[in-house]
C-alpha cells in the first residue's frame, strides 16, 4: 500500500484564515505534487466562523490530506480588545498548543512539523519528541528578513522604534521608513510587542524556512537572507521561497455565483474589485469618503463591505458569522440606489480568487494583506495600496516601491484620513490611466513569472520538491 510508506508530515496553521488558507494550500501541494502524507491540524475555538467552515468543508480535498481539528479554545476566557489582535491569536494558539503533544504522539509522530510565526510554541513540543519543526512564512520576505533583524534593534536600541531619525536598514535590504513600521513594533512596552517579539526571536530555532514568494519577485530581500554575513552570524535558517501559494479554488455560495454572474455582464478589465482582507474594517468618516470617491470616479466596482468601526482590524479572526451586515445602514443615503448596476456591494465576504481570476477585474484596491497581494499578482491584477494595520503599511511600500504593481494613496496635509478627490483620482489612474497602463503591464509579467516558478520547471517548485525529497529520504534511514 503505497499510502503507508508515503511520508507524514503535520502542517499547523495559527489561527485566522490569513494563515490557514497559505497552509492549507501548502499542504495541498505536498500531497499532489511531492507524495507526502499530511496532517492538517486545525485550531478550533467555540465561537462559529462561516468563512473557516465555508473553506474547509471543500469537497476536493485529495486523498492523503487529513483534516485534524485540536480541541476548541473557549474564546470567552481570552480577554478581547479590537485593538490587542495579536495578542489575542497567540493566547488562543498557545492554549490550543497545550494538546499538540499528545495528538502528535496519537498521530504517530509525524516525519516533520511546518507551522507559522504564532505557534511557535510548537517548536518545544518538537524538540520534545525529536520532530524537525518548520516554519512557513506567511508574509513577504522582505517582511521575514525585518523579523529575523529584529532582536538586533531590539539589543542596540534604547528608544522606541518609532523615535528613530532615520529608516531602518534591514542588511541588505530595502530600508523601512518609521511611518511604515509593523504595528506591533511600534510601542515596545505593550503585550503586542511582547508577543510578537518572543515569536520572531526563536525564528533561528526553525529547521528551515518556508517563504511564500519566488526568486523573480523579491530577488533582493532572498539574496540578502542567503548570502549577506549579518543573516549567516545569526545564523538564519536555510530559506525554501516556495511561493506564491495561494487559494486555488473556492466553495461558492448561491451569493457568490450572483456576484461572478454580474462580473461576466461587464467588459473585460472594467471592474475595480475593494476588499480588505479577513478582518479589516474603516472608520464611519473613511468609509463615507470611499463611497463618495467611488461613485465619482464612475468606475465599476465589486466593494466588499463591513460595519464600520474604529479598530482598523475588528473583524479580524473573530468574524463570528452570525452578525447582521446592512449596507444601508451605514453606506451614504442613497448610494446604493445611485450605484445600482455599476457597482455590487457584498457585505463581508466574497469570493475573492474568483473575482481576481475573471476577464472582467481590472484593478484591486487592498489592504495589501500578504495573501491579497500575492493572489493579486498571480492573476495579473494592478493594485491600489490601502494598507490598515499589522505589517500592510510595509507590504504596500514594497508593492508600489520595489515590485511596481501597486499605487499608493496620499493623505492630505493637515488631514488623517483619504478623501474622496484622492479616491476618485487614483481609481482613474489604475483603471484608466497611463501609470495604471505601467502598472498592469508589470503585473502581468510578474503573472507569468509566478506560474512558471510553480511550473515543474520552476525555481519554486524545485525548492519545495528538495525539502520533499529529503523527508523521503529520512523516512529509509
Ligand atoms: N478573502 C476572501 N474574501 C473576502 C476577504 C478575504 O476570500 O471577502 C481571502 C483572501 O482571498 C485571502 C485572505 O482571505 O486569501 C486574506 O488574507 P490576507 O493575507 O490578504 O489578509 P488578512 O485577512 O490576513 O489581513
Amino acid at each position: 500500500n503505497q499510502t503507508l510508506i508515503k511520508p507524514h508530515v503535520a502542517v499547523l496553521p495559527s489561527v485566522g484564515l490569513g494563515h490557514l488558507i497559505p497552509l492549507f494550500e501548502f499542504a495541498k501541494r505536498l500531497v499532489v505534487h511531492h507524495g507526502i502524507r499530511v496532517s492538517l491540524l486545525v485550531i478550533t475555538t467555540n465561537e462559529p466562523s462561516a468563512a473557516k467552515d465555508q473553506f474547509l468543508c471543500s469537497p476536493n480535498f485529495p486523498p492523503d490530506l487529513h483534516i485534524v481539528k485540536l480541541p476548541p479554545v473557549d474564546v470567552d476566557q481570552v480577554p478581547r480588545d479590537d485593538k490587542l489582535i495579536l495578542t489575542r491569536l497567540c493566547v488562543i494558539t498557545e492554549e490550543s498548543l497545550r494538546f499538540l503533544k499528545s495528538v502528535l504522539v496519537a498521530l504517530g509522530k509525524p516525519k516533520a512539523l511546518v507551522t507559522d510565526l504564532f505557534s511557535t510554541r510548537a517548536f518545544d513540543v518538537c524538540n520534545e519528541l525529536s520532530i524537525p519543526a518548520y516554519l512557513f512564512s506567511t508574509t513577504s520576505v522582505a517582511f521575514s528578513a525585518f523579523m529575523l533583524y529584529l532582536p538586533k534593534l531590539d539589543s542596540e536600541v534604547e528608544c522606541e522604534f518609532v523615535e528613530l531619525p532615520e529608516p531602518i536598514q534591514v542588511p541588505g535590504c530595502t530600508p523601512v521608513r518609521i511611518e511604515d513600521l509593523v504595528d506591533q513594533a511600534r510601542n515596545r512596552k505593550i503585550d503586542e510587542y511582547k508577543w510578537f517579539f518572543h515569536h520572531i526571536s526563536r525564528l533561528p530555532l526553525a529547521s528551515g524556512i518556508f517563504l511564500n514568494s519566488w526568486e523573480d519577485l523579491e530577488p533582493g530581500s532572498i539574496n540578502s537572507i542567503e548570502e549577506n554575513p549579518f543573516f549567516k552570524q545569526i545564523p538564519a535558517p536555510p530559506v525554501y521561497p516556495i511561493g506564491p501559494l495561494i487559494k486555488q479554488e473556492e466553495t461558492l455560495s448561491t451569493a457568490d455565483f450572483e456576484c461572478l454572474e454580474w462580473l461576466d455582464k461587464q467588459p473585460p478589465d472594467s471592474v475595480i474589485f475593494m476588499s480588505f482582507g479577513s478582518g479589516g474594517t474603516l472608520s464611519v468618516e473613511q468609509q463615507t469618503e470611499l463611497a463618495w470617491g467611488l461613485e465619482l470616479s464612475q468606475q465599476r466596482f465589486i466593494w466588499v463591505v463591513r460595519k464600520p468601526t474604529d479598530a482598523a482590524g475588528a473583524g479580524t479572526f473573530f468574524n463570528s458569522g452570525s452578525e447582521v451586515n446592512d449596507p444601508k445602514a451605514y453606506l451614504p443615503e442613497g448610494f446604493l440606489n445611485r450605484t445600482q448596476g455599476v457597482g455590487l456591494v457584498v457585505p463581508s465576504w466574497a469570493p475573492q480568487v474568483s473575482i481576481l481570476g475573471h476577464p472582467s477585474t481590472g484593478g484591486f484596491l487592498s489592504h495589501c494583506g500578504w495573501n491579497s497581494s500575492l493572489e493579486s499578482i498571480a492573476h495579473g491584477v494592478p493594485m491600489i495600496a490601502w494598507p490598515l494595520y499589522a505589517e500592510q503599511r510595509m507590504n504596500a511600500a514594497l508593492l508600489v516601491e520595489e515590485i511596481g504593481v501597486a499605487v499608493r494613496l496620499k493623505v492630505e496635509v493637515g488631514q488623517t484620513i483619504f478623501g474622496r478627490e484622492e479616491i476618485e483620482r487614483v481609481v482613474r489612474m489604475v483603471m484608466e490611466g497611463e501609470e495604471g497602463k505601467v502598472i498592469r503591464s508589470r503585473v502581468k509579467e510578474l503573472k507569468e513569472s509566478a506560474a512558471n516558478a510553480l511550473g515543474s520547471n520552476g525555481s519554486s517548485y524545485y525548492m519545495l520538491s528538495s525539502v520533499a525529497q529529503k523527508w523521503k529520504t529520512d523516512l529509509s534511514l
